[in-house]
């Protein structure tokens, strides 16, 4: 016998401007498509079966990376990788380029977008887990203007967000400080594959080169069942501790012992919380190393 995925019949339209996009996204069972990488399948599996699909992809406008004053501006059609490509985001966010380096593959990353990413919502987004870390601000728009929602409240469970009807996100916004470090881990089955776990750090060190002190630590986790997907008990220990293995230890013991991973075809759950203590770990250690020394570029830094 022959099968076929298929979606259902669906309406199409290719916006024209952001006002316009917002106005179709105001009938009811209307979805945006931007890459479609995610949506598309999801059709075809029946999982999603919006009556009418809003084609963001010729608004060039909500296309950009760009740094402003002290914020790292991110539009939300901007494909995952330009952000691989981008110097002005891998200069201060570091941890950027080492997430976009491991979500999925080269073909994907160039249609796929990373508003798409944020609001598909999936458990195991990559970049919803290194935003979470950098503490970014989604900028959502709608007919009445933006209004602005932290990251780590964007998400409101799996494969839902806060955006309404009639809204569309348009941005990410992250906030750019002296003295900041990040990275982002990953362990995988195979190269391009979704995370078994992942995490992402953030660290922002004051004090002197000699007696450093970590005056912010952002800490985001994929994949292991993280509130918001942020590791938000490890973060507070490390609030004021000296940086160095035995606080990143205690960090990555902290963020295993409060994150929900489930058993499944990825591996076991002790698996998964042995992956969120090392994984943790090692961020850290190449976030300290990026912090403050302007190596941001290339300390820690793979190839
Ligand atoms: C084979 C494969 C492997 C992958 N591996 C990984 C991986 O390892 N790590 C990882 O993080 N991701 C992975 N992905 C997902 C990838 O990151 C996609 O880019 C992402 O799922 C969705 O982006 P998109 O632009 O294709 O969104 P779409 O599929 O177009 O949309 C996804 C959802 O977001 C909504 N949406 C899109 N843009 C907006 C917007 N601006 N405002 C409001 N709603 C919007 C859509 O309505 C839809 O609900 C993988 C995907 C594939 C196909």
């Amino acid at each position: 016998m022959h099968y076929m995925q298929v979606p259902s019949q669906v309406e199409y339209e290719r916006a024209t401007s952001v006002d316009h996009a917002l106005s179709l996204l105001s009938r009811p069972d209307t979805r945006v498509v931007a890459g479609g990488h995610s949506l598309i399948p999801m059709m075809k599996l029946r999982l999603a079966q919006p009556e009418m699909l809003v084609d963001i992809n010729g608004l060039a406008e909500l296309a950009y990376i760009r740094l402003d004053g002290n914020q790292l501006r991110i539009g939300a059609l901007a494909r995952h990788a330009d952000l691989l490509d981008s110097a002005v985001a891998g200069e201060h966010f570091p941890i950027f380029h080492d997430a976009e380096r491991v979500v999925a593959d080269p073909i994907v990353r160039l249609w796929g977008t990373v508003g798409g990413s944020l609001c598909q919502a999936d458990p195991s987004e990559d970049l919803s887990a290194a935003f979470a870390a950098a503490r970014a601000t989604a900028v959502i728009r709608g007919q009445d203007g933006d209004r602005l929602v932290p990251v780590r409240e964007f998400h409101r469970g799996p494969y839902e967000t806060v955006i309404g009807r009639g809204e569309l996100l348009a941005e990410v916004r992250v906030p750019v400080q002296p003295g900041t470090g990040s990275a982002y881990e990953k362990v995988a089955r195979r190269v391009g594959d979704w995370s078994v776990a992942a995490a992402g750090a953030v660290l922002r060190l004051t004090g002197s080169r000699q007696n450093p002190v970590i005056s912010s630590a952002g800490l985001g986790l994929t994949a292991v069942g993280a509130e918001h997907f942020v590791a938000a008990e490890a973060e507070a220990f490390l609030l004021g501790q000296t940086p160095g293995e035995e606080s990143f230890a205690r960090a990555g013991a902290i963020a295993a012992e409060h994150c929900h991973p489930v058993a499944d075809q990825r591996g076991p759950e002790d698996y998964k919380r042995h992956l969120v203590a090392e994984l943790t770990a090692r961020a850290l250690r190449r976030a300290a190393a990026r912090a403050g020394t302007g190596a941001s570029k290339s300390a820690g830094a793979r190839t």
